[in-house]
Formats: C-alpha cells, sequence, structure tokens
C-alpha cells in the first residue's frame, strides 16, 4: 500500500462506546487492515468476551486458543497469544475467548488489576505503529483495563436517534481514568458510522456530533454498507473482500485522516484541521 507517516511511538487506540451495535468492532478491524494496508504495523487486540473482532479477523478463538484472558489473568507474554492475520500483511490479532466473560470478576481480587493490560502491552517488544483495542459494550473492568493502556479514545457513533444518549457516562470515565490513572488518555477522534446520506435524520446527528466535538470528528464517515456487514462472515475485513467497495475506500481514507493526525508531546493533536 502507499505510505502513510508511522507514528513516532506506538498509538495506542481505545475504540469504546457503551451502546452495542454502533460499529466498534467493524471499526477497529476495518481501521486496523486500512492502516495495515496503508504500510504500517498493526495489533487489534479483542478485548470483548463475543471476539467479533477475532472472527472478523479470521482468527480462530475457540476456547482452547490461547487468548487475552490469559493475559489479563494469567500473566502470560503477550508475545504468545498474537496471532498474524492472513491475507493482511502487518496485521496481527491478540483474540479474545469466551473465557474472558469471566475475568470481569476474576479481576477484582487481583492485584493492579486495572493495569494488567497496560503492563502487558508494555512489556510486548515487538515494533508497531498502532495498537487497537475493541472493547465491550460495558465500562466494566475490561473497558477499564484498555482505557489505562491506551492514549487516546476513538469513539464510533451510529448516525441513528440517541447517538449522543450515554456519551457522557464514557466521558466522564475517560475522564475519572485521565485523573487518577492516565494522564496520557484524551478522545482524539470520533467516526460516525452507518451514515446514510439519504436521510434528514443522519445528516442532522452528524451535525449534532461535529457541532459537539468540533476538533475530534474525522470529516470522513463511513457509509451504511451491505459489504460491510457481509464480510465478518467470510473471516474478513472490507478491505480484503470487496476491496473497491465504497465501505472500502471510506475506512482506507477515514484510516488516513486518523494517521495524518499527529500526536504532539503532551498528547494534544496537532497539524489537526481546526475550523469553525
Ligand atoms: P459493536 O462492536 O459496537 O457492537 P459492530 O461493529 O459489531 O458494533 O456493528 C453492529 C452491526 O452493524 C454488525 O452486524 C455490523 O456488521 C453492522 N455494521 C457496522 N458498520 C456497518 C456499516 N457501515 N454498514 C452496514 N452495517 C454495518
Ligand atoms: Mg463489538
Amino acid at each position: 500500500g502507499e505510505g502513510l507517516p508511522r507514528p513516532a511511538s506506538t498509538r495506542v487506540m481505545v475504540v469504546a462506546n457503551q451502546k452495542g451495535g454502533v460499529g466498534k468492532t467493524t471499526t477497529t478491524v476495518n481501521m486496523a487492515a486500512s492502516l495495515a494496508m496503508h504500510g504500517l504495523r498493526v495489533l487489534v487486540v479483542d478485548l470483548d468476551p463475543q471476539g467479533n473482532a477475532s472472527t472478523a479477523l479470521g482468527i480462530d478463538h475457540h476456547a482452547d486458543v490461547p487468548s487475552i484472558y490469559d493475559v489479563l489473568v494469567e500473566g502470560k507474554p503477550m508475545a504468545d497469544v498474537v496471532q498474524p492475520v492472513r491475507d493482511v500483511e502487518g496485521l496481527f490479532c491478540v483474540p479474545a475467548t469466551i473465557d474472558l466473560a469471566g475475568a470481569e470478576i476474576e479481576l477484582v481480587s487481583m492485584v493492579a488489576r486495572e493495569s494488567r493490560l497496560q503492563r502487558a502491552i508494555a512489556a510486548y517488544e515487538q515494533p508497531l505503529d498502532y495498537i487497537l483495542i475493541d472493547c465491550p459494550p460495558s465500562l466494566g473492568l475490561l473497558t477499564v483495563n484498555a482505557l489505562v493502556a491506551g492514549q487516546e479514545v476513538l469513539i464510533p457513533i451510529q448516525c441513528e436517534y440517541y447517538a449522543l444518549e450515554g456519551l457522557g457516562q464514557l466521558l466522564r470515565n475517560v475522564e475519572l481514568v485521565r485523573a487518577h490513572l492516565n494522564p496520557t488518555l484524551h478522545v482524539s477522534t470520533i467516526l460516525l458510522t452507518m451514515y446514510d446520506a439519504r436521510t434528514r435524520l443522519a445528516a442532522q446527528v452528524a451535525e449534532e456530533v461535529r457541532t459537539h466535538f468540533q476538533h475530534e470528528v474525522l470529516s470522513t464517515a463511513i457509509p451504511r454498507s451491505v459489504r460491510i456487514s457481509e464480510a465478518p462472515s467470510y473471516g474478513q475485513t472490507v478491505l480484503t473482500y470487496d476491496p473497491g467497495s465504497t465501505g472500502a475506500l471510506s475506512y482506507l481514507e477515514a484510516a488516513r485522516e486518523l494517521a495524518q493526525r499527529a500526536v504532539g508531546p503532551t498528547g494534544s493533536l496537532v497539524g489537526q484541521q481546526r475550523d469553525g
């Protein structure tokens, strides 16, 4: 693929929104594949017990597969559970198995329960440009582990009724984690997903989100696309399933925008459009 700016150090991005079905997993795997196809080295960490990101990347995640559960609960090194994604050079995945459903409870009594993922990532020595963490639709200890491990939060927002409902809770949690556990954390990126240009509602929601989050929203919105929703059942991202589709092209463009927003030394975004 074409080259994109390589970040000076690994950008660890937490893909979060406590609503289900807003496009977290779809965004994680397709952004990750897009960045990899642009020539970068990218790791997806599947942190949802459903294992949808693992499925979408064609990674086996039946109960015996070494997974993020072993890393968080058993202290296994990440290097022992990382798998390459076939067909996409430079893309890797730490799968999630159903064991992870119990981790939310098992972690409660563990030492440094909020920072186990952060420690595992810090100890992982492979050179990576991006780590994208796919969160479950809740704000429990798994998501807290992601927020402690990351520098940036990427929030996918579905252009539907009540798009912003519940977002306040996520933003407050980000603030709490920033204040107490991880001073570098900030919401850097918002991506509008399942955008249907033909409806007035989608345009109104997009407008409202862009007003609230002027600097964070990517100018590329991801359209509603059947090809995007079909790809996971073939164990593929839309980038390999149908590379010329509007869905694939929009994720490539969103990834380009993301990569071109350089992160400054304080964690503030620099070189970013600041109009309006
Ligand atoms: P989450 O991880 O937030 O629960 P998903 O990424 O699993 O959400 O998306 C929810 C559903 O919507 C899935 O069936 C997915 O295939 C579908 N979907 C996501 N993005 C799109 C899109 N741009 N166009 C069409 N379907 C989409
Ligand atoms: Mg999901």
